[in-house]
């Protein structure tokens, strides 16, 4: 068996991202030494008030030898990669580049510094459409079709880990999220993608007035409302996700793929009321065509988590996520920079 004891430290890579911030806070509660490992090419800085920051790139195994070494790593939770769909279609290449080239590459520096114990951020993307119908969840062990060269990248990922697994002997947790929402209820690390994408944030802009009404994609899919289903997770409970992926029991040479998500769809007109029903005021939106790509259900299964992780989420109701995500928009910005370039 192998075990990350607390106060171990644990090597953040993407710690200055949306989830590895909110990941680092959730081990330094838990008595565990976050190291932050982060190029900023799309964190922040200011995300990393857990533990400390050490600049480099994941393309880099001597940079991240050098982090193991000097903090004395015994885990890696691994976060760091590009995550734009679009992006990817457009630049396969980096997306291999970045992500399963630096995936290989801090395989690589754990071996040679001994490091045995890996979380990795995987998505829900590798399922794609999954050929599951829209009021079904999905298990694990469903159809792997991602939709983009971004879900292909984190399924080729966790192919190789599972390999170097059985012949390394390392132990890994692949947590398959579903849509990650909210913030930290403390308003002081939240979501902020340039350019921003995901329903949330965009609809609260709308509702706020600050952005443009947002446009729902679709309403001519086949779920009750016509709008897409999605299993919004909190960001906080993929946090505990996490932590819980690190503690649990796992033999040498094991790999698990597990689904990180509540099994409730929720439609896109849902999120609209929800946001609406926050905010006090109605969201102003128009419907437009579907978004290539997107596809009509993606709700996880999350009976895995729970035996395996025993896991479940304690906070993510729509109306909570919600809330701390309507919380952390309304925040003042970190240092002086705008706003949206100053948000994690
Ligand atoms: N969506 C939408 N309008 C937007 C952004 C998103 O209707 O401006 C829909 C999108 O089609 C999907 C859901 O909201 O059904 C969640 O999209 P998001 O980009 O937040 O996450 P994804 O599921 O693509 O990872």
């Amino acid at each position: 068996m192998t075990r990350v004891a607390s106060g171990a430290s644990v090597l953040v890579t993407g710690g200055a991202g949306y989830i590895g911030a909110h990941t680092a806070q959730a081990l330094s509660a838990r008595g565990y030494r976050p190291v932050v490992f982060d190029n900023l090419s799309s964190g922040f800085r200011e995300a990393t008030r857990w533990g400390e920051l050490v600049e480099g790139d994941i393309r880099d195994p001597a940079a991240l030898r050098r982090a193991m070494q000097t903090h004395g790593v015994e885990a890696v939770i691994h976060f760091a990669g590009l995550i734009e769909v679009g992006r990817s279609v457009a630049s396969p290449d980096l997306f291999w580049e970045v992500n399963v080239a630096g995936t290989t590459s801090l395989l690589t520096a754990m071996r040679e510094h001994g490091v045995a114990r890996l979380v990795f951020s995987s998505s829900a993307a590798v399922y794609g459409q999954a050929g599951i119908g829209p009021l079904e969840t999905i298990p694990e062990a469903a159809r792997k079709a991602p939709s983009s060269p971004y879900g292909d990248t984190k399924l080729a990922c966790e192919w190789m880990i599972s390999a170097q697994c059985r012949a390394y002997g390392l132990s890994a947790v692949a947590l398959r999220y579903f849509n990650a929402a909210g913030a930290d209820p403390s308003g002081i690390i939240g979501e902020a993608h340039e350019p921003e994408t995901h329903l949330i944030p965009l609809a609260i802009a709308a509702g706020l007035g600050d952005g443009k009404p947002l446009t729902i994609f679709g309403d001519d899919f086949d779920t009750p409302d016509g709008t897409c289903l999605r299993d919004y997770i909190h960001v906080n409970d993929l946090a505990a996700a996490h932590i819980a992926a690190l503690e649990v029991d796992l033999a040498a040479c094991a790999f698990e793929a597990v689904n990180i998500g509540t099994g409730q769809g929720r439609s896109v007109r849902e999120v609209v009321q929800a946001v609406a029903r926050a905010l006090g005021r109605p969201v102003p939106h128009a419907t437009g065509p579907r978004r290539a790509g997107d596809p009509t259900s993606l709700v996880a299964d999350p009976t895995r988590a729970r035996e395996l992780l025993g896991w479940e989420p304690a906070c993510s109701s729509l109306d909570e996520i919600v809330r701390d995500a309507l919380r952390w928009e309304g925040q003042p910005a970190y240092g002086a920079g705008s706003r949206s370039a100053r948000k994690i």
